[in-house]
């Protein structure tokens, strides 16, 4: 998922969503990323994203299509989603 900084909006990819990310510096331009309610949205985020790529493994099972991405936003509490395919 990507971090995305209310300021400048530089977005930072991130593998796991910890609580090591609350209030996490923007590397451009040192803003807080992601405040404790965002982080708290998104993890609820992330367990929906896992649901869709598990849904999304098992359609490959039966048609030819790859593996689904999901371009996840949390900005001033409102969570956005992309499917990349
Ligand atoms: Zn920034």
């Amino acid at each position: 998922m990507w971090l995305v900084c209310d300021e400048c909006h530089t977005e930072v990819m991130i593998s796991r969503l910890t609580r090591n990310c609350i209030e996490a510096p923007c590397p451009a331009c040192g803003a807080s990323m992601l405040s404790e309610d965002d982080y708290k949205i998104a993890k609820k985020a992330m367990r929906w994203n896992s649901v869709a790529n598990w849904l999304g493994k098992l359609a490959g099972l039966f048609r030819q299509v790859e593996t689904v991405q999901i371009h996840t936003h949390v900005k001033d509490g409102q969570v956005s989603r992309r499917i990349l395919s």
